[in-house]
Parts: structure tokens; sequence; C-alpha cells
């Protein structure tokens, strides 16, 4: 379970984020939608602890991740994995390297185990015949499946996923989409996701939330937001999508 609790982010006198209270069950996809600038972002960022809140508490399974002393923070990462919209693979090491290197060096699991884990992961997301390949050798859409497998490869509790789709090509869109509902489905894997694939919204998604201007609009199931989203603001965001 993650709580966010009456989470602010202020940068510079600029607040982001404004009293964000969300709670993601075990087991839960939440998908997150709004306009460029909402702050989807940097609440992604509050719970991989890249940013530090300004106020506010962020709990994974009731432990408060928020004020971590710095060695801590390695290890409540270990509960945390995370997809980026650029696919921060490490460009000199092959896919199957890239998703073993994590689990050595924090997990510190034996090289062979690691190995094992890693080649099941990229037989998952439909990447075990290019393990060899390094990431400039791979196509946007595999080396985002190879960054999914790294990312399950590690077990986390939750998977935070940041437009893992939208520096793709269209065609390349739908493979990685397909993976993240495969993993969404056929898993018990907590996933909060910040995309603006409507279609994988609403078929995968337990629940749907809607942020502006640094606050959660709205939020519900998927087919009530986009049919019958209750707020202005998002009656507005929803219409200028479609
Ligand atoms: P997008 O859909 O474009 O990715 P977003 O909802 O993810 O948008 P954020 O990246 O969270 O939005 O940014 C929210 C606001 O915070 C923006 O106005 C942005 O300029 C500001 N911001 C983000 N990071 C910083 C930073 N490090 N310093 C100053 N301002 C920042
Ligand atoms: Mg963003």
């Amino acid at each position: 379970v993650v709580r966010i609790e009456h989470l602010n982010k202020t940068f510079t006198d600029t607040p982001v984020l404004r009293d964000v209270n969300l709670n993601v069950w075990n087991g839960e996809i939440v998908v997150v939608l709004g306009p460029s600038g909402s702050g989807k972002s940097t609440m992604l960022r509050c719970i991989n602890l890249l940013e530090t809140p300004t106020a506010g508490h962020i709990l994974i399974d009731d432990e408060e991740i928020t004020g971590a002393s710095k060695t801590n923070v390695n290890e409540l990462r270990k509960n945390l994995g995370m997809v980026f919209q650029g696919f921060n693979l490490f460009p000199h090491m092959t896919a199957l390297e890239n998703v073993m290197v994590g689990q050595v060096k924090v997990l510190k699991k034996s090289k062979e185990e690691a190995r094992v884990e890693a080649m099941k992961q990229l037989e998952a997301v439909g990447m075990a015949d290019r393990a060899d390949f390094k990431p400039p050798q791979l196509s946007g859409g595999q080396q985002q499946r190879v960054a999914i497998a790294r990312a399950v490869a590690m077990h986390p509790k939750v998977l935070l996923f940041d437009e893992p789709t939208s520096a793709l090509d269209p065609e390349l869109v739908r493979d990685v989409l397909a993976v993240m509902r495969d993993l969404a489905l056929n898993g018990d894997m907590t996933m909060i996701v910040v995309t603006h694939e409507m279609g994988f919204a609403r078929d995968v998604a337990d629940r749907v939330v809607f942020m502006e201007g640094g606050v959660v609009v709205e939020q519900g199931l998927p087919d009530e937001v986009f049919d019958h989203p209750q707020q202005e603001r998002t009656k507005e965001f929803l219409g200028s999508i479609r």
C-alpha cells in the first residue's frame, strides 16, 4: 500500500503539488492523467525519493519514506521500480547485463541467480532473443521493454511508470503497452502509471486519477471518469485529448 498524505512540493516559491492525498492498494493499477505541468512527474519523483517533498508524508506498507536518512534511501528504493519516458538503459551493457546489474549490485544476488531471473523477465517482455544486444542496437520500443524487464526483475513493491510510451513511434507503442497490460493483468504488481494512452487506462486501470495544477481534481473507475466526469476541468481535459 502506498499512502500519500498531504503531499506538497514547492520549487522556489512555485507550488507544484498542493496537498495531494492518494492511497494505492496492493495489486492496484492506478493511471494518472493530467495536462502538462500538472505535477504528475513530480509526484512520482517524490514517491521514488528523487525529490524531497516540501511537506507531507509518503508511506509504503506503513513505512515512512519521506525524511529517510541517506543510508536508508537505498534500502527504500528497493521497494520501487521506475520506468521513464526516455530509455535509461546503460548503453555499454547488453540487454541481459542491464537486467542483471541491479540484482547483483543492489540485491546482492549471485550472477547466476541474476542471469536466470533476467532471462525470465526478458522472456516475459519478448526480448529473450535480443539478450546480447546493446541498447543502441535496439529500437526504442525494445529498449523500453528491456527497461520494464529490468524494473520487474528487482521485484519491487510498486512499479512507477512515467509516460513510458510517449517517446516512441506509434507502431512501437503497442508492444510496450502489451507488456504493461500483461504485467498489470497477470501479476499482483502494484502500478502507478502516468500515461496519455486512454485505451490502456480504460482497459487496465483499476482507478484513474486526474490531476491539474498540482491537485487531484477527480478520481474514480475508468468508465466513470471517462464517460461521466464530474468536474469541469476533467471534462475540458478529456475533450482536448479525444
Ligand atoms: P508533463 O505532462 O509535461 O510531463 P507533469 O505533469 O509531469 O507534466 P511536472 O514535470 O511534475 O509536470 O512539473 C510540474 C511543474 O513543476 C512544472 O511547472 C515544472 O516547470 C515544475 N518543475 C518540475 N521540476 C522542477 C524543478 N526541478 N525546478 C523547478 N520547477 C520544476
Ligand atoms: Mg511529466
